[in-house]
């Protein structure tokens, strides 16, 4: 018999603040998702939770959900509309996107901007008026209408992310209009990978504070393993992928000190974030096909284009 045909891609979910979007990707995702930094933004896009979908088609789909931080802002000065205009490059890099919208509050000048900018993109967009257990059918019918001509949406959907009422409709949605692929994620990696991306974030920005003049830009980590253990505390395998010996030479340091440094912070760092006691295990390793492939790159949540320095 032939394996079930597989979709996989990145669903952005853009909206306003306190539209629902975490509640919604907690929904759709199961338990522990959604732990974000605020203070991590390295990557364009971030992985906020992955939902599994079997779809009438007989495909199973991977839709990785991802948030594009401070895309709702209207900037004022130079840097940050570069970061408000990298915010939206996430969002363009998504395979289909899905609007939130309160629809108690209604459009406000975040959705119009939103909304204005998705008019750019060509991927699939889709309308989710969320917070329905609070308002009336006409609203929702006047609400559907007015967004629909700003923006002609594939889809609306009416939904309730706290009372989890038709998201499962949207989740199968976003999960058709995936291209055919193999899965992004290994299976059973998919539950704490937000975690294991964040762990990876925090262990990169130490390498980045205490490397950075000599910081070889291709070095990429990549969290191996993650063990929830029984006294509560978590033991954290990464590896910090590097293309060249003299690399690896660097970020060990005379007699390891250096990795050992960028180990101790990270760990009291991720100790703090997680609030839990956190064993964290460095490893440096010469990759150099690794660093080649995108697909690795894409499959941490990275940028693959080297950034020039
Ligand atoms: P985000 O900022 O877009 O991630 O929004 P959150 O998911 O944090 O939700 C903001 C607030 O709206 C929270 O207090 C949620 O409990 C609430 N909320 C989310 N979805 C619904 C819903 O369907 N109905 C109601 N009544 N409240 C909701
Ligand atoms: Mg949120």
């Amino acid at each position: 018999m032939n394996a079930p045909r597989t979709r996989a891609g990145f669903a952005a979910i853009v909206g306003a603040p306190n539209a629902g979007k975490s509640t919604l990707v907690n929904a759709l995702v199961g338990s522990k998702v959604s732990i974000v930094s605020p203070k991590v933004q390295t990557t364009r896009m971030r992985v906020i939770g992955i939902a599994m979908a079997d779809l009438d088609d007989g495909t199973r789909a991977q839709v990785v959900l991802v948030d594009t931080p401070g895309i709702f802002r209207t900037a004022k000065r130079r840097l940050e509309r570069a970061m408000v205009a990298a915010a939206w490059q996430g969002a363009e890099d998504a395979d289909v996107v899905a609007l939130m919208v309160d629809a108690e509050r209604g459009i406000g000048p975040e959705t119009e901007a939103i909304v204005e900018r998705l008019k750019d993109q060509r991927m699939p967009r889709y309308l989710v008026l969320n917070k329905i257990d609070l308002v009336p059918r006409e609203r929702l019918l006047a609400l559907t209408a007015d967004l629909n001509a700003r923006l002609p949406f594939e889809r609306t959907f009416m939904v309730s992310a706290l009372k989890q009422d038709g998201i499962r409709d949207v989740l199968a949605t976003l999960a058709a209009a995936l291209p055919e692929g193999p899965f992004l994620y290994p299976e059973d990696q998919a539950a704490d990978l937000p975690m294991r991306l964040l762990a990876a974030e925090v262990t990169r920005e130490q390498v980045f504070l205490q490397l950075h003049q000599e910081l070889p830009y291709e070095a990429a980590v990549e969290t191996e393993k993650w063990e929830e253990r029984k006294d509560g505390s978590v033991r954290i395998e990464q590896t910090i992928h590097v293309q060249r010996d003299g690399q690896r030479a660097i970020f060990l340091g005379k007699g390891g000190t250096r990795i050992k440094q960028i180990g101790a912070r990270a760990r009291h760092e991720l100790g703090r974030m997680l609030d839990r006691p956190v064993h964290l295990f460095l490893h440096v390793k010469v990759s150099e096909r690794w660093a080649d492939d995108p697909a690795h790159y894409r499959a941490i949540g990275l940028d693959y284009e080297p950034k020039s320095s």
